[in-house]
C-alpha cells in the first residue's frame, strides 16, 4: 500500500509524480492539453499517456490535488460520488481551477476503477482558523448564503513546511509556532500553532494578501468598484487585470522575479519599486502573524522565490532585529535551513517544500494505511 500516484491536474495541463512511499518512482508534465500541437487533446488522453509511459503495477491509490474545499471538506477525502458531487458543488468559488480537478478525477476512475481515489484540498489545512479569523465584517446573511468567507490556499504546502521546520529545530510540531511564507507564483503566508492553521492570507481565492507574480494580492475592494464606474472596465476584464495582469507583471512587466531582481541590480526604478512592495507586504504579514501568534519559534520561506532568493529574505525581515527576528548574511548566501544567527528568539528557516509528496501521504493516511 505504498504506491500513490498524484495528479495535479490544470485546465491545460496534468502535473503528475508516482511515489513508491517517498521515493520518487516516475515524474512528468503533460502540457498544451486541447491546443494544437500539445501533448494530449483532453484530459482523458493525457491520463491515458501518463499510464502509458509510467510501469503503474501495484499502485495502491491516486491523489488528486484538489484547490477548493469549501467549507466542509477539512481534511483530504476519500473520493465517491457523493464527494465529486461535493466537490461539483464548489465550482462557482472556484471556477478557474476546479473543473480541471474534476475532469483528472472523473478520468482517473474511469481509467483505473479498481484503485483507490483520495482528494487533497488546498484548503483543508485552514479549516483550524478560528471564526474571528476567516470571518469578513460584511453582511453576515449574504456572507452565509453565499459562503463568503476566508478559506486560505495552499494548504499542503504550509502544512508540510510547518511540520519540516520542527523537525529542524529539533522540536514536535505539536509544540512548535511557525509563520510560514510560500512564495512561487503564487504567494501566501500562514501562521501555524502546533501544527494547526489559525490565520493564512489568501482569502475566498488566491487573490488575496501578498503581491504575486501577476496578482494583485489585497487591495482596497474600492478600487474595482472604481475600474468599473468611473472607468467603464467590465467586471470579468477588471478580474483578470488583477489576477493576470497585477503583481510583479504589473509593476515591473516581469512576472518572473528574477528578471525583476537582475533589472534592480540595473538601477531600474520600476523593477525597484516592485521588489520594494512586493517585501514589504510580506513584512507586513510577519508582523500581524507574530501579534496573533504572541510567541513566534520560526519563520520559515518556501517555494521558488523563498527557497532561492537571498535577496527577498534580507529585505523582508530586515528592521525586526528589535523584535529578536535577523537574518545572518552568509547562512542566508548558504540557505542553510536556519539562517538567522544564533541564540535568538526567532529562528528563520528556509525550508524546500514538497506539496506532491504531502499529498501523497495525505492519500495514504486517508486511506487508513498509516497512524
Ligand atoms: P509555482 O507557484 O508555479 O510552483 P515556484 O514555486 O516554482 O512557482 O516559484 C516560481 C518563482 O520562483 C518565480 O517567480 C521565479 O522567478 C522564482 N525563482 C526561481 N528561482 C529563483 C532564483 N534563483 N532567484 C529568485 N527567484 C527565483
Amino acid at each position: 500500500m505504498t504506491r500513490v500516484l498524484v495528479l495535479n491536474c490544470g485546465s491545460s495541463s496534468v502535473k503528475y509524480r508516482l511515489f513508491d512511499g517517498a521515493a520518487t518512482l516516475a515524474k512528468g508534465l503533460v502540457e498544451r492539453i486541447g491546443e494544437e500541437g500539445g501533448d494530449a487533446a483532453d484530459h482523458l488522453a493525457a491520463l491515458q499517456r501518463i499510464m502509458a509511459e509510467t510501469d503503474l503495477d501495484g499502485l495502491a491509490a491516486v491523489g488528486h490535488r484538489v484547490v477548493h474545499g469549501g467549507p466542509d471538506f477539512h481534511a483530504a477525502t476519500v473520493i465517491d460520488d457523493a464527494v465529486v458531487r461535493g466537490i461539483e458543488a464548489l465550482v462557482p468559488l472556484a471556477p478557474l481551477h476546479q473543473p480541471a480537478a474534476l475532469s483528472g478525477i472523473e478520468v482517473a476512475r474511469k481509467l483505473l476503477p479498481s484503485v483507490p481515489q483520495v482528494a487533497v484540498f488546498d484548503t483543508a489545512f485552514h479549516a483550524t482558523i478560528p471564526p474571528e479569523g476567516f470571518t469578513w465584517a460584511i453582511d453576515t446573511e449574504l456572507a452565509g448564503r453565499w459562503q463568503i468567507r476566508r478559506y486560505g490556499f495552499h494548504g499542503t504546502s504550509h502544512a508540510y513546511v510547518a511540520r519540516r521546520t520542527a523537525g529542524v529545530l529539533g522540536l514536535s510540531p505539536a509544540e512548535t509556532n511557525v509563520i510560514t511564507l510560500h512564495l512561487g507564483n503564487g504567494a501566501s503566508a500562514c501562521a501555524v500553532r502546533g501544527g494547526r492553521s489559525i490565520a493564512t492570507s489568501m482569502g475566498l481565492s488566491p487573490l488575496d494578501g501578498l503581491v504575486m507574480g501577476t496578482r494583485s494580492g489585497a487591495i482596497d475592494p474600492t478600487v474595482i468598484f472604481h475600474l468599473h464606474r468611473v472607468a467603464g472596465l467590465p467586471i470579468d476584464e477588471i478580474e483578470t487585470s488583477l489576477t493576470r495582469h497585477g503583481g510583479l507583471l504589473g509593476l515591473a512587466g516581469e512576472n518572473d522575479l528574477r528578471a525583476v531582481l537582475s533589472r534592480r541590480a540595473l538601477g531600474d526604478e520600476a523593477a525597484t519599486l516592485a521588489f520594494d512592495v512586493y517585501t514589504r507586504r510580506i513584512r507586513e504579514y510577519v508582523g500581524a502573524y507574530l501579534a496573533v501568534l504572541g510567541r513566534v519559534d520560526a519563520i520559515t520561506f518556501t517555494a521558488g522565490v523563498g527557497e532561492n532568493s537571498p535577496a527577498v529574505r534580507a529585505a523582508t525581515l530586515s528592521g525586526l532585529e528589535p523584535l529578536g527576528i535577523a537574518v545572518d548574511p552568509a547562512r542566508n548566501e548558504a540557505a542553510a535551513p536556519i539562517i538567522s544567527p544564533d541564540g535568538g528568539r526567532t529562528a528563520v528557516c528556509v525550508v524546500p517544500t514538497d506539496e506532491e509528496l504531502e499529498i501523497a501521504d495525505q492519500s495514504r493516511a486517508a486511506l487508513g494505511w498509516e497512524d
